[in-house]
């Protein structure tokens, strides 16, 4: 016997998490959305013990995930039947996301469960806004002795990740605490940092203990309670300064072990995109960037951080080509390169390994863009170019149509002259 049918409650908070893991967006089961919709559903009292088959089978993140994937068939109009009852709910909100928002809110209170920052968190907060006003007070927040900032209570660890347990460790209930700063202490990536964002990856230590997972689950924590944390970076002027940044926890993906945080000095932005995570309409595909006349900017490429994070997000970390799946190897792709204004839609991307990154980049081969099987320019064997299959590896998402159509007519035109 199945899991009776979702109500109209249980409707809008799958729509909500849709929206919170954002438009169009592939997830899996584990993805913490869809864990926290199937932790909240079995803990609230919308059906009563005896409607329930098996509470321990009811409403797994199995389950609840693919109720979620028919809100995305709606939203790209793959016109699916009989989704009449998610149909009505989406109508509703389609045009209006905040309503949806105020709506689940009220309908977590009305069911008991709190969603409004605890007042502990609230004060966290405050004291973090503080510490960010001293260190302006103190010759900040740039080229800072690190000594100064443990003696703020900024930095305290040798490692990474600082905690703060005795003041943080109360404000979860996993009691992992919240993270209070990141330390990066150089590049592993390219695309790690730039000037507005910054990849940091999960800490893989072998510390005692569960300390790596907790550090983990703090951070992750910031971006659950809404918390800023700093972010430290090595000053450039000398190895022995630190500059301090305030920064947000955006995402992160456990399948690359990865958090992309923003930071910088414009808090309105950061406060902005930390608070508008579910409202943002998907957006159309748009092949060509703005291209900025600011050269500062365009230096410091601003935005290669966060078209690593999606694009590895979208397509999962393996080559396209060869299949080879180890991190360090991989790297995000344009399929429109930026010498021809390509954008940072991670969906204009490609998970391709250096080797056929290389070999993309120099037209040794191509995609199809409608069969997506690969050619290789003429003098080369598939062999030889190390391409496995005739046709792009299964990874989960295919780049845009129109990205790879752009990339094909300039490679055949290419080989014509
Ligand atoms: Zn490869």
């Amino acid at each position: 016997m199945g899991s009776p049918r979702l109500t109209e409650d249980e409707l809008k908070l799958t729509l909500y998490a849709y929206t919170e893991i954002g438009r169009s967006k592939s997830f899996s089961d584990s993805h913490h959305q869809v864990q926290w919709l199937s932790e909240i559903l079995n803990l609230l009292p919308i059906h009563s013990p005896d409607e329930r088959p098996d509470n321990s089978g009811f409403r797994t993140p199995d389950g609840v995930a693919s109720r979620v994937r028919a809100f995305k068939l709606i939203d790209e109009n793959r016109n699916p039947r009989k989704l009449t009852s998610y149909r009505k709910v989406w109508n509703r909100y389609e045009d209006d996301w905040d309503a949806l928002r105020a709506d689940v809110r009220d309908l977590l209170s009305e069911y008991g469960v709190t969603v409004a920052e605890s007042p502990e968190v609230l004060d966290d907060i405050v004291r973090r806004e503080n510490l960010w006003e001293k260190m302006h007070q103190d010759g900040g927040p740039t080229e800072m002795e690190p000594s100064h900032l443990r003696d703020l209570g900024i930095y305290g660890g040798g490692a990474g990740i600082w905690r703060d347990m005795q003041l943080t460790e109360q404000l979860s209930s996993d009691g992992c605490g919240v993270t209070v700063s990141v330390l990066h202490t150089g590049q592993s990536y390219p695309d790690d940092l730039s000037e507005i964002e910054l990849i940091y990856h999960y800490p893989n230590t072998d510390r005692a203990g569960r300390r790596d997972q907790n550090e983990i689950e703090a951070t992750k924590n910031a971006k659950r309670l809404g918390v800023p944390i700093f972010v430290i970076l090595y000053a450039d002027e000398s190895e022995k300064m630190r500059d301090v940044y305030l920064g947000r926890v955006i995402d992160w993906n456990d399948e690359t072990s990865e958090f992309l945080i923003r930071y910088g000095a414009d808090r309105q932005r950061l406060d902005a995109e930390a608070s508008t995570t579910m409202v943002q309409p998907q957006k159309s595909f748009e092949l060509t960037g703005n291209r900025s006349s600011d050269m500062r900017k365009q230096k410091a490429r601003s935005g290669q951080s966060t078209f690593r994070f999606e694009v590895f997000q979208r397509y999962g970390p393996e080559c396209a080509i060869c299949s080879v799946d180890v991190k360090p190897m991989l790297e995000a792709a344009h399929v429109r390169d930026k010498q021809h204004n390509g954008s940072d839609d991670p969906r204009n991307g490609l998970v391709l390994c250096r080797n056929h990154h290389g070999a993309f980049d120099q037209g040794l081969f191509a995609i199809e863009p409608e069969t997506h099987q690969i050619s290789v320019a003429e003098g080369f064997t598939r062999n030889e170019l190390g391409i496995e299959s005739r046709t792009l590896s299964p990874v989960r998402n295919r780049p845009h149509q129109e990205a790879l159509r752009w990339h094909w007519d300039e490679w055949t035109e290419e080989r014509k002259s």
